[in-house]
């Protein structure tokens, strides 16, 4: 891979690539033209709103977690479908999403209920779904499972009946997360022995998140099958609200060896941290890769590399290398476009990354951040 961009930028940085993000903006075009299904972007993910006019041509929309993200959407996404979705609305955020939003999904009839007149007087249709809980997910760990016994996400269906859809077009689910075709395969029976009598009056189903559409291993024809026939049997549109799968490994995250030293094995300190820039390696967790290096002991010279904060743990993983780090030297960590930018934070008074868009041999600075970012929050 050529990564020549990594002497271009000043660390720490994201560089966001177009082209990669082409490649997988074209494969869910093709998802969505071929199984007539609409596919939107969950923003959580991704919010790199500078090239929402890029994904606007591939994509229906944008999905919401709340009132910001779906102001986010309405603003940036061109004429894009606005959806939000949240466990509980406040009062007087829905006051401002019945103006924006086009799908509005609640998480349980109750939600609905208190705001049905205010939604029907506010001037403009708003499709209203009802997120529900299809007791089935193959996702691990626990805190990733919204099926986890005693979950707040989305209502079972001994919670719902006939009367508390009157008034709603739509039923939402989202129960997957970095997943194949085969565990949405698995999904739909629980949902449609669940749910599927509530269907014949409504206008769509939301699959929600979760599929790992993009990545190199899915089974995108299935997929498609598996929509097309859901479409045919129930004569509902189907929309999709992937993150991951919109910018997965369409990124990168590059730091600067700030020093190395030794105890009981060699360590190297980085202008980045696990804690404040990529928290998903600590949280998930996982081990991002690198390029150029290896597993610990696969190639020479095998460096722990930790984050310049106080935290102990603040530890992004052992790698090796063919020469030993020295200060100054660069590391590119790579699929660091999604749950990086929008979960950054500035603990210990850390500098947030820039963040720059790569566009084939040009490189363009997005944003940089100072000293006033981190103040004016605090
Ligand atoms: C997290 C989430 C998504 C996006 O999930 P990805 O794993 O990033 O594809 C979509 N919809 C809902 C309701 C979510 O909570």
């Amino acid at each position: 891979m050529d990564i020549s961009f990594v002497n271009k930028v000043s660390t720490p940085c994201y560089v966001i690539d177009k082209q990669l993000l082409v490649k997988n903006l074209e494969i869910l075009k093709r998802v969505r033209e071929e199984a007539g299904c609409k596919i939107l972007l969950a923003q959580k993910a991704f919010s790199m709103y500078s090239v929402y006019p890029l994904i606007m041509q591939y994509l229906d929309g944008t999905a919401a977690s709340g009132l910001y993200e779906a102001m986010l959407g309405r603003e940036e996404a061109g004429g894009g479908e606005v959806h939000v979705y949240s466990p509980a609305f406040k009062k007087s955020d829905m006051e401002k999403l019945v103006k924006i939003c086009d799908h509005i999904v609640f998480n349980t009839p109750g939600q609905f209920k208190m705001y049905k007149d205010m939604i029907e007087n506010c001037g403009r249709h708003i499709s209203c779904g009802i997120r529900v809980n299809p007791e089935y997910s193959e996702t691990e760990p626990e805190i990733y499972n919204p099926c986890a016994q005693g979950s707040r996400l989305g209502t079972t269906c001994a919670n719902i009946n006939h009367d508390d859809l009157q008034g709603i077009e739509g039923l939402h689910f989202h129960t997957m997360c970095e997943q194949g075709e085969d565990v949405l395969e698995r999904t739909l029976p629980h949902f449609e022995s669940r749910f599927g009598k509530y269907l014949s009056g409504l206008k769509w189903v939301n699959f929600g998140g979760g599929h790992h559409i993009t990545r190199d291993d899915y089974n995108v024809d299935a997929l498609i099958e598996l929509i097309k026939s859901f479409r045919k049997r129930y004569g509902v549109d189907v929309y999709l609200e992937p993150g991951e799968a919109v910018a997965l490994n369409a990124g990168f995250l590059v730091c600067e060896v700030l020093d190395t030293m030794k105890n009981g094995m060699d360590i190297a300190i980085v202008d980045t941290s696990a804690a404040c820039h990529m928290p998903d390696v600590l949280e998930m967790p996982y081990r991002p890769n690198i390029v150029g290096s290896g597993k610990p002991g696969e190639k020479e010279f095998t460096f722990r590399l930790g984050g310049s904060t106080c935290l102990a743990g603040d530890i992004i993983g052992d790698y090796s290398f063919d020469a030993p780090l020295k200060q100054g030297d660069r590391l590119t960590f790579c699929d660091m476009a999604i749950y990086t930018t929008v979960k950054n934070n500035t603990f210990n008074g850390m500098p947030l990354p820039s963040i720059y868009l790569k566009d084939g041999e040009e490189i363009k600075l997005i944003k940089s951040f100072t000293y006033k970012n981190f103040k004016a929050r605090l």
